[in-house]
């Protein structure tokens, strides 16, 4: 009954486990998971696990966080991998200023490419934008005919307004679970119910009360029932509506 639209079961964290812990999620509940590669390894491993199992798609591009001089020469790769009929999207892709803001200039022509990449192929974009709101937004109002979600929704009230009228989805996490989840909940909000998806971002941002032990899949439930508490719906609904969603984005 869930559809976990940003996983990445390809990432060392799971080397121990993967090829167990995969089927018993699918057996408990997750129906269908997006894995999105950060770089072409990543991406390439993405590929493998969606070859392998029928309920894994994956996601193919470069992450912000890993631009170097080569990053345009790799694109030419993605995009041969981008050809595989279970890729559902371009990504992650993006900008991030946190843990990075010396290669602005590089991080940007790779987005752009990318988002050309994506409108070529007629593919969905999953974005990562980490204090890069501005310059993130400045992109994506070039690419009107582009559709993908804002993965892990952290930008303003006005933002996800400003997305939300141009037909982007927005992904929302373990953070929404915290304590200090003030704006989230007010994007939450005001985010109507065809435009929501949830992810869980596995390995990372574990929802409480799994805070600070590696995620997966298996917490999603957790965002659902904080969803639901705001939106005042079942768990079960936000899981069918985010379900539905995350196909139609997709194309699955
Ligand atoms: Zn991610």
């Amino acid at each position: 009954m869930y559809f976990d639209t940003h996983a990445h079961y390809d990432d060392e964290a799971f080397d121990e486990d993967r090829n167990e812990l995969l089927p018993r999620l699918n057996v408990g509940g997750v129906e269908l998971i997006i894995d999105p590669g950060c770089d072409v390894k990543s991406s390439r491993a993405a590929i493998a696990l969606a070859e392998k199992y029928p309920f894994v798609y994956a996601a193919v591009g470069v992450h912000p966080e890993n631009i170097t001089d080569y990053s345009m020469d790799e694109l030419a790769e993605i995009r041969a991998l981008a050809e595989h009929p279970k890729c559902a999207a371009i990504g992650e892709i993006g900008l991030d200023y946190y843990w990075d803001d010396s290669h602005m200039a590089e991080q940007k022509a790779v987005f752009r490419a990318q988002l050309d990449m994506a409108q070529e192929l007629c593919k969905p974009v999953i974005i990562h934008d980490r204090e890069a709101h501005g310059d993130c937004m400045e992109i994506v109002r070039q690419y009107p005919g582009l559709r993908g979600v804002f993965h892990c929704y952290s930008g303003s009230t006005e933002m996800a307004k400003e997305l939300l009228k141009m037909g982007w989805y927005l992904g929302f996490d373990g953070p929404v679970t915290y304590k200090n989840a003030r704006k989230s909940i007010e994007v939450l909000e005001l985010c109507p119910l065809e435009r929501i998806l949830i992810e869980t971002d596995s390995p990372y941002l574990s929802p409480v009360p799994m805070r600070g032990k590696r995620n997966d899949s298996g917490n999603l439930r957790y965002i659902a029932e904080k969803i639901a508490e705001v939106k005042s719906l079942s768990p079960e609904e936000i899981a069918r509506i985010s379900m539905e969603n995350g196909k139609r984005l997709f194309g699955i």
